[in-house]
């Protein structure tokens, strides 16, 4: 063993840091409170799914956490950055260069080609997609030969495994995916997962899912549960039977 460094700059220990993170929606003369005082701190290079009943936070907890949308209180800080403290502006750069979102619903664009979707986070931050790692990263997620398709010639789970490239083009520290095998059969969501998951783990990016897939929570390195907008418990490494069984108890899906 070695003492740390006194001169070494700080390094965040964390990827993702949630500080009492409070979202609230109007609600016609009242407010919906989507998540209450969430503290959570996910390590570098881990895998977090999260589940919970539906109307839980859980999509509310990942677009927080993403910077897709503006907590009402508290901090959600990535790596050195505090993403509550970036202007509009800072903040969209930030998410475009640094984070990879999977959508549900892939949300490709119907009439850019696969290969066009994939490139777009770059082409969007001035970049050029270096064709090396692009034909890389379609390669990985098995869509080699399939870069002229249109979104509306690709089967679900090719659509989204042309998303979780393009989730991974811009190589960011952290991926965020809301139920991203939700749309997808159970043979299918196993891969789309299985190739998110090794894809993550080669780059040493952290990876967290919303699921209701207890399958999918599976594969994860710890599953948290949410319920009415608080973290009400964590298994680490579970089997799909404890997971199962928890979400039962939380009244789940
Ligand atoms: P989950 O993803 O677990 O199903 P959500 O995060 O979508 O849950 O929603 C949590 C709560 O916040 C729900 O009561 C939902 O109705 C409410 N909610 C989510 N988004 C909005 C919004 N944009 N406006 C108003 N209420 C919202
Ligand atoms: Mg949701």
């Amino acid at each position: 063993m070695h003492a740390p460094t006194p001169t070494a700059p700080p390094r965040a220990a964390t990827a993702v840091h949630l500080m009492q993170v409070d979202k609230a929606f109007p609600d016609g003369a009242g407010v919906i409170h989507a998540l209450r005082s969430v503290s959570l701190t996910i390590a570098l290079g881990s895998f977090v799914a999260v589940m919970g009943p539906s109307g839980s936070g859980k999509s509310t907890f990942l677009n927080c956490a993403a910077g897709l949308d503006v907590p009402t209180g508290g901090r959600v800080v990535i790596g050195d950055t505090d993403l509550t403290g970036l202007s509009a502006d800072d903040l969209t750069r930030f998410r475009r260069d640094r984070i990879g979102f999977v959508f549900q619903s892939y949300n490709l664009i119907a009439h850019l080609t696969v290969a066009e979707n994939v490139g777009l986070p770059l082409i969007l931050g001035g970049r050029r997609p270096d064709p090396a790692w692009q034909h890389h990263l379609l390669s990985a997620v098995g869509l080699s030969g399939m870069e002229d398709r249109l979104p509306g010639e690709l089967s679900g789970g090719q659509a989204q495994r042309a998303a979780i490239a393009r989730a991974l083009i811009t190589r960011p520290e952290v991926v965020f995916a809301d139920e991203p095998t939700g749309a997808l059969d159970s043979n299918t969501a196993a891969h789309v997962l299985e190739v998110l998951r090794s894809t993550a783990k080669h780059l040493g990016q952290t990876l967290v899912v919303v699921t209701h897939d207890a399958r999918v929570a599976a594969a994860a390195d710890h599953v948290l549960f949410l319920a009415d907008g608080q973290f009400v418990g964590h298994l680490d490494t579970p089997t799909t039977e404890q997971i199962s069984a928890r979400m039962i108890e939380l009244g789940g899906r």
